[in-house]
């Protein structure tokens, strides 16, 4: 008979693996399935994002980001770096070093929370039952009291780009290319595509990115978006809006994409092509039939805003649940659904989310854009700074993008906040905190700030919303 637990986890991306460690945390036998074959063959655990997601992005965004600073940017500060090159093979061997460390931190981790680690594909046969396949297809079933799905997501392939090893790839393989390609096509100008674009722009490809919409960035705040379009363009990126994939075809070594504009059908030959249009939940098999946990036609399991399922006991978090596929949502998930189990009372604010677009300069936001408000019918007051008139940002040589804040217009309570700039991904956390205690523009406004940082931006954004900026002329505000 195998082991019974008090909460099984299946799957150790960053919903899962943060929820099986709060829920030992509080005193729970716990248990967390993992199949993922790492590249020494062996399972490791972090999921997407440790693997082939947020943190080897990060690393390539980062070492590509630093190559053009050497190359490019050094000179305006009196540095002579001589000539500059990059090893692409070296930047990815640090990138998997990077991963391994990280994966196996969390066996370690798991390890001293006392969270029992079990390797092979679970699959839920009943509310109180988690069955695992091991590598060699033998099967054993656990009992468990409590069972947390944190099985994740996949990339979303399409009938026009099938995937080609090493040619046609998705964002996966976008992370393994051993070489700069010359001419690199990217469907879809979502977050993953502009950062993947932008590491292999900055490493020298010449980079089309092909998005079927319209419209740059809708999710994002409209002059921020603005802002970006124009700085991506300028960097090198060439992104063509309303330009539909229809077709593709290899042909040797070279792929060639035909798309669809507003002139007409379209045709570009490229030497490497990422599609990265989005993803979907990775939930098939993972319940078995007759359990009774509902899922939609896309794939996602349906839950409350706890995270429970249709089944009582049964939980799913993270990517294969709606909501935005980002690894912190998955983790506050986690932590939530452990403490729940665990007997305590506990929710998530879902509005103070915040999102990051690790480009260069960066793009985060939390909360409503002005759009949103305007659409939900809510009068807003807006405050706008640029870095341009940041002596921090001067002296960063990181001048380009804002800092904009939307308040309400009677209450003053801040309800976005949107950055374009330089670290805008480690600014955000003052608007996720001023969105998560409900403050008003005129609390961050009389914040001391230090100076000088970037954040000051920040600071000046909600002085401006009453017109009282100190660091730039105030538009007048209209009687
Ligand atoms: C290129 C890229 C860059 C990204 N960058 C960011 C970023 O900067 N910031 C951010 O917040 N998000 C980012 N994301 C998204 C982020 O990686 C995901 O939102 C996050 O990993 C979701 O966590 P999760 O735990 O729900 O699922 P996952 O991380 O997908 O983990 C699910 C785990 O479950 C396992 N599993 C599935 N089914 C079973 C089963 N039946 N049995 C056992 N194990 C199973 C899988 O093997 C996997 O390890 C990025 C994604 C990509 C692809």
């Amino acid at each position: 008979m195998a082991d019974k637990f008090d909460v099984i986890v299946i799957g150790a991306g960053p919903g899962g693996y943060v929820a099986a460690i709060r829920a030992a945390q509080m005193g729970l036998k716990t248990a967390c399935v993992e199949k993922w074959i790492g590249k020494e063959g062996k399972v490791v655990h972090g999921g997407t994002c440790l693997n082939v997601g947020c943190i080897p992005s990060k690393a390539l965004l980062e070492a590509s980001h630093k190559f053009v600073e050497a190359k490019h940017d050094f000179d305006d500060l009196g540095i002579q770096a001589g000539d500059v090159s990059m090893d692409v093979k070296k930047m990815m061997a640090r990138k998997d070093k990077i991963v391994k460390n990280l994966t196996g931190g969390i066996s370690g981790l798991f390890k001293a929370n006392g969270v029992t680690a079990i390797e092979g594909t679970g699959k839920v046969a009943s509310a109180k039952q988690v069955e695992v396949t091991d590598q060699d297809g033998k099967a054993t079933t656990y009992e468990a009291d409590s069972i947390v799905v944190a099985a994740g997501s996949v990339p979303v392939e399409i009938p026009p780009t099938p995937l080609q090893e090493g040619l046609v790839v998705d964002s996966t393989g976008a992370l393994e290319f051993q070489e700069t390609p010359k001419r690199l096509g990217v469907i879809g100008a979502g977050i993953i595509g502009l950062e993947l674009g932008s590491v292999w722009n900055r490493l020298g490809s010449e980079v089309t990115v092909l998005e079927a919409m319209d419209n740059f960035l809708p999710m994002v705040d409209g002059a921020v978006a603005k802002e970006t379009q124009k700085l991506l363009k300028k960097q090198g990126l060439d992104i063509k809006l309303n330009a539909r994939v229809t077709g593709s075809e290899v042909k040797g070594e070279e792929v060639v994409v035909k798309y669809a504009d507003a002139d007409g059908d379209q045709e570009m030959t490229f030497d490497k092509l990422i599609v990265c249009v989005g993803r979907k939940p990775y939930t098939k098999g993972v319940i078995a039939d007759g359990v009774g946990v509902d899922t939609d036609e896309r794939g996602f399991i349906h839950v409350d805003d706890q995270c429970r399922t249709s089944v009582p006991g049964v939980y799913a978090i993270g990517d294969c649940v709606r909501g935005p596929m980002l690894a912190h949502k998955a983790s506050e998930e986690g932590i939530m659904v452990a403490d729940i189990i665990a007997g305590h009372k506990a929710e998530m604010n879902y509005d103070a989310i915040p999102n990051v677009i690790y480009t260069f300069p960066e793009v985060a936001w939390v909360g409503m854009t002005e759009q949103d408000a305007k659409a939900a019918g809510i009068e807003v007051k807006v405050g706008a700074f640029p870095f341009a008139a940041s002596g921090r940002a001067m002296a960063n040589n990181a001048t380009e993008g804002m800092a904009r804040i939307i308040a309400d217009a009677e209450t003053d309570r801040v309800l976005g906040v949107h950055i374009v700039g330089q670290h805008a991904g480690e600014m955000i956390a003052q608007g996720v905190i001023a969105l998560e205690f409900g403050s008003s523009a005129e609390d961050l406004a009389l914040t001391c700030y230090a100076h000088p940082t970037m954040s000051e931006a920040v600071h000046e954004a909600a002085l401006a919303v009453e017109g009282h900026a100190i660091h730039m002329a105030n538009r007048k505000k209209k009687k």
